[in-house]
């Protein structure tokens, strides 16, 4: 059980302190958020005085930290911010503008506005949530109609954002498709689609899974050799997505 309190602390700096009150803390410890807020530890019995005390000793090491630490992740937003989305499967470019008045991202005919107050993790939280609906929008009728061609028929489509996939078939007929493919030309969208159709006879990668393969696409030895790089080649503004967003983070600084 934690508690927190609001210490009010009569401090020349303009740094105000949040004071949390820890069962399981045996010391006390300051935690400097990514966000600029200051948190102190403390064991649930200590005294006001003797947080006062602590803080005081450590005031110069906050203040000079905390800056440190500022710097570093403007730094990180500044060269992991997106200015342009770039789709090749849609053969479309989007310029990024990132608005104060902006509270949600909003896609017009050729720029997207997003909300400058949320960090940078936030805002491309909200383009991959863009993509995934694109993805859905755009790639579902390819999917259909290569699904008429072939003649195999999945049951359920769904789209995400794996790390290491482009695809996945599962042995109940659902394809899954990664959102991220909208970054490849329609050659490479068309093949992963073929592929996971085929999975839907062939739950393997046997010898005639990729005959039915070939009969659908020629080309898919060096479709198939190629898709590989193509991960190194996705935006890397992208993988922040995967990242907490600003302020969920912690960093233990010192221990005392
Ligand atoms: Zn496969």
């Amino acid at each position: 059980m934690q508690n927190q309190l609001a210490l009010e602390f009569p401090s020349t700096t303009e740094t105000s302190y949040t004071i949390r009150l820890s069962k399981r803390a045996k010391r006390l410890s300051i935690y400097l958020h990514n966000s600029g807020k200051v948190e102190i530890v403390a064991p649930h019995r200590a005294s006001q005085k003797r947080i006062q005390t602590f803080i005081h000793e450590h005031k110069s090491w906050i203040e000079k930290n905390k800056i440190k630490l500022s710097e570093k992740s403007q730094f990180k937003d500044r060269s992991t911010r997106p200015d342009t989305i770039s789709l090749v499967f849609l053969n479309k470019v989007w310029r990024v503008v990132y608005k104060p008045s902006a509270k949600k991202l909003i896609e017009h005919e050729d720029w997207i506005e997003l909300p400058s107050e949320k960090s940078d993790t936030e805002c491309v939280k909200l383009i991959a949530k863009w993509l995934k609906k694109k993805a859905e929008d755009f790639i579902t009728p390819l999917m259909q109609s290569l699904s008429e061609e072939t003649l195999l028929k999945y049951r359920k489509l769904t789209f995400r954002g794996q790390k290491t996939r482009w695809g996945s078939c599962s042995p109940n007929g659902s394809i899954n498709l990664n959102y991220c493919l909208l970054f490849l030309s329609e050659d490479y969208v068309r093949y992963v689609l073929i592929h996971e159709l085929c999975h839907l006879q062939e739950l393997n990668h046997s010898r005639a899974f990729w005959s039915l393969v070939k009969s659908f696409e020629p080309k898919y030895k060096r479709l198939d050799k190629k898709l590989n790089d193509y991960w190194v080649n996705l935006p890397a503004w992208l993988d922040l997505r995967f990242e907490k967003a600003k302020g969920d983070q912690e960093l233990v600084i010192l221990n005392v």
